[in-house]
């Protein structure tokens, strides 16, 4: 039987599913493409020059097994990578032989000389130049919580940090809207960098900040001292380029710097709240150099990962905060990291000054003044709605008299619900459901709670109800 490049791929996707978790399948191996098959030779296609790399280094070992199962001891995996744009064809790059080590060599071009560059900032005699690298150090990977909003971003500034100007992500661009950690991971490359070799030239600087020093170099008529000193640098972040947008003359003298660094095999790393090609008012020629490395976006975090992070901050300062806060402040703060934070600390400072217990009901308080547009207090509609939904029930079912039995739960559970959620008095949420008095109310409660304690099934969708109802704070 002939066999095509389809089918052998895909049967070679049978066993990689088996052996990594399927996060990695999505990202790593669904994009993937089978090319074409000549004898012993899968060819692939991956999507860019990291994707690559980062195949090679972690999964060298598994595509090699599963090639030799399929193509035999002499199968080989030939990459084709596809370019950024969609003029260029896609160039072959390198093959893997089975039966050897594929180790992907990057080539890093030499050193650059700094000998003789003339600049006000370097002291005659001092052979290296020491910059103040303007990072903060608390802005590590180690308290950069991975989640699927950030792994590609995460993962690639981690290899960098390894290998600055070394890898195929240069320039890597960091986006993402405002808190989710573009300054964080950025300094964090930074930081590593300098961890791991003192000796590099790291440089942090906000776009305003450079602009500012490109306009007073303007104006005193040493934009050369300036553009050479920035030569100097190994490991160049700046932050927040979308500030750069229309300031033609900054544009034109980053445009420079970032060609001799880039050159010279040197690291550049952006951040910018939006991706490259969305940069209006950016020159043309810098945006698509902008794509000449990776571009990785940051995410919204998902709810595990915002009470990862969460969690992480507390056991950092030494704050021990009840579950149900920490969950309550998850649910209700989505979209933004710093928020997230400042909601903790927000917590924290009320209840120190006015030495209330960090609870349910001060974290309620607190998050008023984050969220902006909160609805109003929990009623026990919104609770009969929800419910009436879950169930595929009219809402009218629940405040009637049918005796049914899937409809006296899906009532006994909404006054349950309501009876916990929300302030009403047990009269007041019976005649919500149909002029019932207080005793049936007490009656349901205690019926649904019969139930949670012998009905798993029961309970978790008591759980996901309730998280539902919780989390409806925030929308609206
Ligand atoms: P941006 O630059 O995108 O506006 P920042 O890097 O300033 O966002 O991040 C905002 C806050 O959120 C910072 O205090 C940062 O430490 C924190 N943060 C962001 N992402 C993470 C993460 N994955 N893990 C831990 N803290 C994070
Ligand atoms: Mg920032």
């Amino acid at each position: 039987m002939i066999k095509d490049c389809t089918t052998v791929w895909d049967n070679c996707l049978r066993t990689i599913r088996r052996n990594v978790n399927s996060q990695s399948f999505k990202t790593w191996f669904e994009p993937i493409r089978p090319v074409r098959l000549d004898k012993n030779a899968l060819t692939i296609q991956v999507p860019n020059k990291f994707f690559y790399e980062w195949l090679e280094e972690h999964y060298v070992s598994l595509l090699k097994m599963t090639i030799r199962q399929e193509l035999g001891e002499k199968g080989r995996l030939e990459y084709q990578i596809l370019m950024g744009s969609k003029r260029e064809t896609p160039r072959p790059v390198k093959a893997i032989n089975a039966a050897t080590n594929g180790q992907g060599d990057i080539n890093v071009p030499g050193a650059f000389d700094t000998g003789n560059i003339k600049n006000p900032f370097v002291i005659p005699g001092i052979k290296k130049l020491k910059i103040d690298p303007q990072l903060n150090p608390s802005y590590i990977f180690d308290n950069f919580i991975e989640g699927d909003c950030n792994r590609l971003a995460r993962s690639a500034g981690y290899a960098i940090s390894r290998k600055p100007g070394g890898t195929a992500f240069n320039p890597f661009v960091i986006f993402g809207d405002v808190g989710l950690g573009k300054t964080h991971l950025a300094q964090a490359i930074g930081n590593d960098v300098l961890a791991n070799d003192s000796n590099r030239t790291v440089l942090y600087v906000s776009s305003e900040k450079f602009t500012n020093q490109i306009i007073e170099s303007i104006k005193n008529n040493a934009v050369n001292d300036f553009v050479n000193f920035y030569q100097l640098i190994d490991v160049l972040i700046v932050d927040d380029i979308q500030f750069l947008a229309n300031k033609q003359k900054t544009q034109e003298i980053f445009f420079h710097i970032f060609n001799q660094l880039h050159q010279n095999g040197k690291q550049i790393i952006l951040t910018s709240d939006r991706p490259p090609k969305d940069l209006d008012g950016m020159e043309e020629r810098l945006i698509s150099r902008f794509k000449w490395g990776l571009s990785a976006d940051l995410q919204a975090p998902d709810l595990e990962t915002r009470m990862a992070i969460l969690e992480a901050k507390m056991s950092q300062e030494g704050l021990d905060i009840p579950y149900d806060v920490i969950e309550f402040i998850c649910y209700n703060i989505k979209n933004n990291i710093r928020e997230l934070e400042g909601v903790l600390i927000s917590l924290v400072a009320q209840s120190m000054l006015n030495r209330r217990e960090i609870d349910l009901d001060l974290a309620k308080e607190v998050i008023k003044n984050f969220v902006k547009q909160m609805s109003k207090e929990i009623t026990v509609d919104f609770i009969q709605k929800l419910v009436a939904e879950h169930f595929d029930l009219p809402v009218d079912k629940l405040k009637g008299q049918t005796r049914k039995r899937s409809i006296v739960i899906a009532r006994q559970l909404s006054m349950y619900l309501a009876k916990n959620l929300t302030n009403k008095s047990l009269k007041a949420i019976g005649e919500n459901f149909g002029g019932r008095d207080h005793s049936t109310v007490i009656y349901s409660c205690k019926a649904v709670q019969d139930l949670l304690d012998t009905d798993m099934i029961f309970k978790d969708t008591v759980t996901d109800l309730e998280k539902k109802i919780k989390m409806s704070l925030n929308e609206k």
